[in-house]
């Protein structure tokens, strides 16, 4: 999913590029107005708004190596559609010809990465380079150069985010398929900022994959060693995890977590001794940060803002290719460009759930639950899981027996979407468009991006067969795939394929991955699990709100001071993520100032890619409630053919109403009462049985 979202992203982010800059751009506004006379005169009949709009967006782009300004008269004269059947069938060769591009260079990287990404193919020492190459990496150079970049912006102008948002539900399929193609060529950075973007990425990513922490060397304070010396957890994802799954340990999981929180702390504010990542030669404890070697204290060099070096060299890389584009920055870029939503809304919706009274009201459920005053790290508890009552070895032989292998899976792909209520013809149809191969990582959903090619659904297939984890994980992804298959078949146009943004397509796996027991005939005994998924939901909202405001505010505070070197990078993001908890967490946990909210890797690796999460979760939430209790194969074939909306509109089309954290507020405060009273119920029949037992044993 995500190597393909990435070469979605560098075609499709709105945004308009300023070679010159409108004031000192090569193209004079006379020569603008001397090509859109002659247009006219050529009997055109589209409307001089439109043509104003093209033919100035197209003079932004053309420089002189372009042609002079004579030959720019002449090359929008001759390339403007007269009418609107010329400009409709210019539309049509368009699709078929982007489809082809795009759907054939997709496939040519699907084959390359085989090696890498499906189980029992040996490995060669090329395949590495294989899977590295692009065929796409001149593309949007090679369409500028070849002047159709040109053809497309005259003829369909880009509109804004705010002009899609205010008219958007006026538009036809194919309007709408018009301004997805003036989504295309909106950039013309030169391919040097686009390498040092890379490189600053590449470099944050080597940094983040060795920071390992070798759990073997790290002691509690009371002088107790939990972990045995072959455990290396990442940070953050590694350690996160290890905290979360202590909840199910009754015995030492507080002391567990408390000593993996103490861990996360320093590596965020920077005060961790360069020898404890990634080597096991000193003994750490993370409460007083104190290292050993054979019972000597060594006083460690800290890391000395590494850390920080990395987001910094992020952040001048990117900005260095600000001037490139209409929006002012990065931030704009990534929420209006990419999801759609303003920097505002997003801070808008996050900070209504962080601030709503229901925080309260489960913390405390969760301090009742736990027996215990909450702690910072409970931001992590995981106690809302709806475990399953099916014993987990049972679940692997049912799973095991019935898909020994991946043809044994994809054989039955049909009948589980008619299970879901999809017609027989529509779910075999459907299946027809998807191949199932065994994974050699945890799993994806591979989009196929031109009709009669099909999606890749790679999961976990064992030589045993498929264990209920790769079960699982099949199902996710073939939610996925039926996205992707009706989003690319059933819309008006190529360009209105998709979905809105990430989000989107998670929501439709996150519905079939819940449905995965039920498909497999079995159903789960426990009456709470709806709302014990509300409270994990909410509680999931409530950590990465947080977070994604920190986020967000590091982006702000760099674009203020962009020449601030890394030691005040990190006193701005320590600064920045106390704040946003003494607001919002805080009140809850009792503790201030806790550096906790920046520890996440993404905010080094991913800048601003951690708010998709949440509003995932929002939307996710959105679909799951509006399909409760309804046959879900006719409304995703409805849902999912509308193609890429802006996220608003689909959702109003999609459950009629707009991206929203009421429904989940409003179900939050329910599943409290719900689940407390579960809880209660079950409290007494405990107590009766001991009753009965006492009165037994007299
Ligand atoms: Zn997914």
């Amino acid at each position: 999913m995500k190597k393909i979202y990435l070469i979605l992203t560098v075609l499709l982010v709105s945004s308009i590029m300023l070679n010159a800059g409108p004031s000192n751009r090569y193209i004079t506004e006379h020569s603008c107005s001397k090509a859109k006379s002659a247009i006219l005169r050529k009997g055109c009949t589209i409307s001089e708004k439109l043509i104003d709009r093209g033919l100035s967006q197209a003079a932004n782009f053309w420089t002189s190596a372009d042609g002079s300004q004579d030959e720019f008269i002449d090359f929008c004269t001759k390339n403007f559609c007269k009418n609107l059947e010329e400009k409709d069938r210019l539309f049509e060769r368009l699709c078929t010809n982007f489809e082809t591009i795009l759907g054939h260079n997709n496939r040519v990287t699907i084959e390359l990465l085989r090696p890498s990404h499906v189980k029992g193919i040996e490995s060669t020492p090329v395949d590495d380079i294989f899977g590295a190459y692009n065929g796409l990496a001149h593309f949007n150079e090679d369409m500028f150069n070849n002047k159709l970049a040109f053809i497309v912006i005259m003829n369909f102008p880009h509109f804004t985010l705010r002009e899609k948002v205010n008219n958007g539900d006026n538009w036809t399929i194919r309007q709408w398929g018009y301004v997805r193609l003036g989504d295309l060529f909106t950039n013309r950075a030169p391919a040097s900022a686009e390498q040092s973007i890379n490189a600053a990425t590449a470099a944050a990513e080597n940094y983040i994959a060795n920071y390992n922490i070798h759990m073997g060397m790290v002691w509690s304070d009371k002088n107790i060693r939990y972990w045995s010396q072959d455990v290396k957890l990442i940070t953050h994802w590694g350690l996160r995890d290890e905290l979360k799954a202590a909840y199910s340990d009754p015995v030492s999981g507080t002391d567990k977590q408390s000593i993996i929180y103490n861990i996360l702390t320093r590596i965020t504010d920077q005060t961790i001794a360069e020898d404890v990542i990634d080597k096991s030669d000193y003994i750490w404890y993370p409460s007083t940060n104190q290292t050993y070697v054979q019972r000597v204290e060594i006083k460690g060099k800290s890391e000395n803002n590494k850390r920080y070096e990395c987001l910094l060299r992020n952040f001048r890389a990117i900005k260095a290719s600000d001037e490139y584009y209409e929006e002012d920055n990065f931030i704009t870029r990534k929420f209006e460009g990419e999801y759609e939503i303003s920097v505002e809304q997003a801070e808008k919706l996050f900070r209504e759930l962080l601030s709503s009274p229901q925080v309260k009201e489960v913390a405390e459920f969760i301090s009742k639950r736990l027996g215990r005053r909450l702690h910072p790290f409970d931001i992590w508890y995981d106690g809302f899981k709806a475990r399953s009552s099916m014993d987990q070895n049972k679940l692997d032989s049912i799973t095991t027996s019935k898909y020994p292998d991946a043809e044994a899976f994809a054989k039955d792909l049909p009948n589980i979407l008619v299970k879901l209520g999809f017609t027989r013809p529509r779910a075999e149809f459907i299946c027809n468009h998807v191949t199932v191969d065994p994974s050699v990582g945890a799993g994806h959903a591979w989009e196929s991006m031109m009709k009669g090619d099909n999606s890749m659904l790679r999961t976990r297939i064992g030589a045993n067969g498929m264990d209920y984890k790769g079960y699982n994980i099949g199902i996710h992804e073939f939610g996925h795939n039926v996205e992707q298959t009706i989003s690319l078949y059933e819309v008006d146009n190529y360009f209105m394929r998709g979905v809105p943004n990430t989000g989107f397509t998670e929501a439709l796996a996150f519905t079939f991955q819940n449905r995965d027991l039920e498909l497999l005939g079995l159903t789960n005994n426990d009456t709470i699990t709806d709302d014990l998924n509300t409270l994990d939901i909410f509680w999931n909202c409530y950590e990465i709100m947080g977070v994604s405001l920190v986020d967000i505010k590091t982006w702000q505070w760099m674009y203020a001071h962009p020449k601030a070197n890394a030691e005040q990078l990190r006193n701005a993001v320590l600064s920045i993520a106390k704040e946003v908890w003494n607001q919002y967490y805080a009140p809850i946990f009792k503790e201030k100032d806790q550096v906790i909210l920046a520890c996440y890797s993404h905010i080094i690796v991913d800048p601003l890619y951690v708010s998709a999460y949440p509003i995932g979760h929002l939307v996710d939430f959105q679909l799951e409630q509006y399909l409760d209790g309804k046959k879900i194969g006719p409304e995703v074939e409805r849902i999912f053919a509308m193609g890429h909306l802006t996220p608003d509109i689909w959702l109003q089309r999609a459950v009629g109403q707009k991206l929203s954290t009421e429904p989940l507020l409003t179900a939050t405060s329910k599943a409290i009462e719900d689940v407390a009273n579960y809880d209660k119920q079950i409290k007494k029949e405990k107590k009766e049985v001991k009753v009965t037992k006492k009165k037994k044993s007299k």
